[in-house]
């Protein structure tokens, strides 16, 4: 899983609630990092308007989706919001042993199911690295669901009860970025970029010649 280029590539797990900025802040760190790719997940949901097959997420069938469980194809999966969604194992660790690294949009659950493997698992223990997405307070949130205008008020108290389940988790992450601007998510996320590449198990020891 190393490569002359990105010898130690890492797996960036990133949980955020509903209008955490976690969409956004994926898109530009992709569009700024080539060497960054994204880990496209399983869900049983439909997909959205605009969503692709494929692209935003591989869209399976409950029953095919069971059949990956069975079959142990997942390196962790959860229900979220009544449905299904699942990281396969060999989307990760094909693009993690290619040089990529690999950027995880993920639930706190599955954040929490990737941490624990990473305990027993080397490959992944050396890669991951988890980074918890929030607004200083949920009322910031449920401002930013509001502007947002997709959801009715129903499905945005919905959520905020999902987010402040989901914060209660913040200390369980490496990273806790505090959402303010765009551009200001991006300088934080790429400064733990910068930090994590400069751990000691993923840099490119001196020599002493
Ligand atoms: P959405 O349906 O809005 O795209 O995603 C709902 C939630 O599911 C988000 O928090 C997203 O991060 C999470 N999610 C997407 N894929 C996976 C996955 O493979 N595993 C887990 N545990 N959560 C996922």
């Amino acid at each position: 899983m190393s490569t002359p280029s990105n010898p130690s590539p890492l797996l960036i797990a990133l949980s955020a609630p509903s209008g955490g900025g976690k969409t956004t802040l994926c898109q530009q760190l992709l569009a700024a990092n080539p060497n960054v790719t994204r880990a496209i997940t399983c869900t049983t949901r439909a997909p959205r308007p605009g969503e692709k097959d494929n692209a935003d997420y591989y869209f399976l069938d409950a029953d095919t989706f069971l059949k990956r469980v069975q079959a142990g194809h997942f390196l962790e999966h959860a229900t979220v919001h009544g449905n299904s969604y699942g990281t396969l194992k060999s989307e990760v660790l094909d693009k993690l042993r290619s040089g990529k690294d690999v950027l995880l949009n993920i639930d706190v659950q599955g954040a929490a199911a990737l941490r624990e493997r990473a305990e027993a698992e080397e490959e992944l223990r050396r890669a991951l690295v988890t980074v918890f997405l929030t607004t200083a307070t949920v009322s910031e949130l449920e401002a930013r669901l509001k502007k947002r205008a997709q959801d009715s008020p129903e499905v945005i108290q919905k959520r905020m009860n999902a987010a402040r389940h989901e914060i209660a988790q913040w200390k369980n992450f490496q990273y806790l970025i505090t959402s303010t601007t765009v551009t200001e998510d991006l300088r934080r996320m790429q400064a733990v970029i910068t930090a994590e590449k400069m751990r000691q198990h993923r840099v490119r020891p001196p020599t002493l010649d």
